[in-house]
């Protein structure tokens, strides 16, 4: 008999989370306005409102937090922080920033000006955001099969490079002041990106001269996709791998709350001295000197730990084969996910999953608030609400897809937690034609809505 996989770790420190019953369930949601943002976390059994900031640190982690310098300036911390992102990504400057928008905020604030053009894969939202906001325009590059979620692709978080050379080439010369590759592609389902890809966009955008950005958060769960699904590199550490990448990158934001394994920080790493000296004017006006950039000494040493433990091959087959274990139970009851499985999330066709509700009673919510009442799982709608309404017209937006997303906390669930949100799901799934209705708009702010919306059950 073959041993089963199990996970590369042992659980040291617990917390207790309560098995709340579906009638406790109901009225707290209610209470709540039938939105997953106002529920209480104790009112949650199993929380996958995001992968961002919720993993748990190992004990190396803690044991470096114990040893933080909090000198304001030249702290032994920052020292280590800077050589780590020196090792890994090979650049030799370096900001810390308090997390990933606040690192774009930073940089964007030296390089991107009105009018200008920012290319990209799926830019993840404070990305877009902090490029608009700057009255420039964030143009979506991804290759077109990203937005199938039944085409199977390895690499669906790819730069289409036509598209991406007509943007190049339509677009005035200094009007575009880098190029955003996000790896992995989030706001597509967490796909990675090839390092083929990351070759061809380099080698297009230098011959117009235009540096590569890479958006980092997840750059280790994609290191491992291409290990796996990219035939050069299949004996190549991740290590090696992660290398190889950033060779074609000539600057980097990073939300460390992601693939830094820890719950808050970010970080800039450029290979430009001119940008450096630049962004640090911007750091030390909305971050802090340029030695801790809103992050603890101790917050930063054990940042430069969770970048290295990352890295660990036995540590990302654990986190991406809980992912697809999920996803695989899901897909065998036959429930419509996006494909080829992500690396940190499951991504439910709710359109797909629940066929009678109207669009105009948010699909995508409806089955995040049965998931709640379920399970106790909290889930995120990728949605209508999210999509918000046309500023022009204030009609609703409905998005290109209708989404659950599922995501999974680094080190922090096991896969008996993944066998009941796998149950709750099929639960749901298997009563799904009896679901007609859907929910009303009570109350929503002007923008990014789906924060504070109140909801009613029609
Ligand atoms: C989370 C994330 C960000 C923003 O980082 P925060 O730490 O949440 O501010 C930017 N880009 C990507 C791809 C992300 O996943």
């Amino acid at each position: 008999m073959n041993l089963p996989f199990a996970e590369a770790y042992k659980i040291k420190s617990v917390e207790a989370i309560y098995r709340s019953n579906r009638e406790e369930r109901e009225a707290w949601i209610k209470e709540a306005n039938f939105n997953l943002f106002n529920l209480k976390s104790k009112y949650v059994f199993i929380d996958l409102l995001t992968d961002s900031g919720t993993g748990s640190m190992s004990q190396n982690q803690w044991a470096a937090l114990m040893q933080g310098d909090e000198s304001y300036a030249g702290a032994s911390s920052y020292y280590n922080l800077k050589e780590a992102v020196k090792d890994i990504f090979g650049f030799d400057y370096f900001l810390p920033t308090h997390q990933g928008r606040a690192a774009e905020n930073v940089l964007f604030s030296a390089l991107v000006k009105e009018n200008d053009v920012v290319p990209g894969n799926s830019h993840f939202d404070t990305t877009k955001g902090h490029i608009e906001f700057r009255k420039a325009i964030a143009t979506d590059c991804t290759i077109n099969e990203a937005f199938d979620t039944e085409a199977e692709h390895p690499f669906k978080g790819n730069l289409d490079l036509n598209k991406l050379e007509e943007v190049y080439k339509t677009t005035e010369k200094g009007k575009i002041p880098f190029t955003v590759v996000t790896i992995t592609n989030n706001s597509s389902g967490g796909q990675p990106v090839s390092v083929q890809n990351m070759r061809d966009v380099y080698e297009l955008s230098h011959n117009y001269d235009i540096p590569v950005l890479y958006d980092s958060a997840r750059f280790a769960e994609n290191a491992y996709f291409i290990k796996l699904r990219e035939k050069e590199f299949e004996n190549h550490s991740i290590k090696e791998i992660v290398a190889e990448m950033y060779k074609y990158a000539d600057m980097m934001t990073m939300s460390s709350k992601k693939d830094g394994i820890v719950n808050m920080g970010g970080l800039i790493g450029l290979k430009n001295e001119e940008v450096f000296k630049q962004a640090s004017v911007f750091n030390i006006m909305f971050e802090g000197f340029i030695t801790y950039g809103g992050m603890s000494g101790r917050d930063m040493n054990a940042l430069a730990v969770g970048l290295q433990e990352v890295m660990e091959f036995d540590y990302l087959e654990t986190r991406v084969k809980q992912v697809e274990y999920l996803g695989n139970k899901l897909i065998e009851a036959g429930i419509p996910i996006q494909k080829p499985i992500g690396g940190h999330a499951i991504f439910v066709n709710a359109v797909k999953f629940l066929p009678n509700v109207p669009k105009e009673q948010y699909i995508a919510q409806t089955l995040a608030i049965e998931l709640y009442k379920e399970a106790g799982i909290r889930g995120v709608e990728i949605g209508t609400l999210l999509a918000d309404r046309d500023p022009e017209t204030r009609e609703n937006r409905y998005p290109k897809l209708e989404l659950l997303r599922l995501a999974i906390p680094r080190r922090v669930y096991t896969n008996n937690h993944m066998d009941v949100i796998a149950a709750g799901l099929i639960n749901i799934f298997e009563r799904r034609e009896s679901y007609t209705k859907g929910y009303e708009i009570v109350e929503e702010a002007h923008i990014l809505r789906h924060f504070t919306v109140k909801l009613k059950e029609i």
